[in-house]
């Protein structure tokens, strides 16, 4: 019997998110072929996989053999035939456009086996739109890892109404293997995680433009009164304001709710480029 439900998983995109998916596939024993566009790209990511084994090691929580092991089972490639070409699984985490994403799977779908299971990290886009890409859209499904993925335990899986049942009986398996706990989601615009998490980043920006209190007793409130682990405001700094305000355009227009309308104290500090921490100035100086 095989050890793992995925033996090969191919891992599309080195960024933010892939580098931290390749990871927890690789130190679960996984062989995994780690691809992007450029060598610059690329290296980039496996520093990244390098650099969290390193810390992992420094603070106790990864043994010296764990870190070497992950290392071995993880390869990086430009080529993207050579990288899906044995896939079991293949997870693309590139930039969140459909058009990227689609011509991308199409692509894919050209040189890996039969039967492969697609899977799309997008946080917002539609499953089932990525989907029409593919000859075969039962075997794709929404693979919503959370950043940094070696240290969150979400993994929200997102079904479209073709998806197959054997598909999503693997990918319990495989969220069960890479020590995530998953939920599944039909496949509406901003899924479970980013319309709740949206919304309720939304309304607290219209409390504050409207002076019912300051930021920090805002978040405050959510953190000692509702046990959030950060407020509403300081997690919007984290993501970023601009990529949450799209998300909010996104999620207003597609489930037709004004609740999601981005503010337009949100919009005023986009354009001033208070972004929140990247910029380091948001509703917090960073
Ligand atoms: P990123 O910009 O950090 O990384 C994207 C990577 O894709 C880059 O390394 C880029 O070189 C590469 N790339 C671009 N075009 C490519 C192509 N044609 N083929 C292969 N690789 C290509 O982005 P990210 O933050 O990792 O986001 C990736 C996906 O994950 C998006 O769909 C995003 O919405 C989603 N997501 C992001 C987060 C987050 O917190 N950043 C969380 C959950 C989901």
């Amino acid at each position: 019997m095989a050890d793992h439900t995925f033996e090969t998983v191919a891992v599309i995109g080195a960024g933010t998110m892939g580098h931290g998916i390749a990871q927890v596939a690789a130190m679960a024993g996984m062989e995994v072929m780690l691809f992007d566009v450029t060598e610059d790209a690329l290296m980039a990511g496996l520093d990244r996989v390098h650099a969290n084994l390193d810390k992992g090691v420094d603070r106790g929580k990864v043994t010296e053999a764990q870190r070497e092991q992950t290392l071995e089972n993880i390869a990086g490639t430009t080529d993207l035939e050579m990288a899906v070409r044995e896939a079991d699984l293949v997870v693309e985490a590139v930039p969140e456009r459909i058009d990227l994403k689609q011509s991308l799977f199409r692509e894919i779908t050209k040189h890996s086996p039969e039967g492969c299971v697609l899977g799309t990290n997008t946080s917002s886009l539609s499953v089932a739109r990525i989907a029409e890409a593919v000859p075969d859209p039962g075997r794709m499904v929404g693979l919503h890892f959370f950043n940094p993925v070696h240290i969150m335990k979400l993994l929200e899986v997102i079904t479209h109404d073709g998806t197959d049942e054997d598909v999503v009986a693997q990918i319990r398996s495989f969220g069960a293997e890479i020590g995530k706990e998953c939920i599944y989601v039909q496949d509406f615009p901003g899924f479970a995680t980013s319309r709740l998490g949206v919304a309720l980043g939304m309304e607290a920006i219209r409390m504050l433009e409207q002076g019912v209190a300051s930021a920090e007793d805002i978040d405050t409130a959510m953190v000692l009164g509702y046990r959030h682990p950060v407020g509403p405001l300081k997690l919007t700094d984290m993501v970023g304001l601009d990529v949450r305000m799209h998300i909010g355009e996104y999620l207003a227009a597609e489930l037709d709710n004004p609740a999601f309308e981005p503010p337009a104290l949100m919009r005023q500090m986009v354009s001033d480029g208070k972004l929140g921490k990247k910029s380091g100035q948001g509703f917090y100086s960073w």
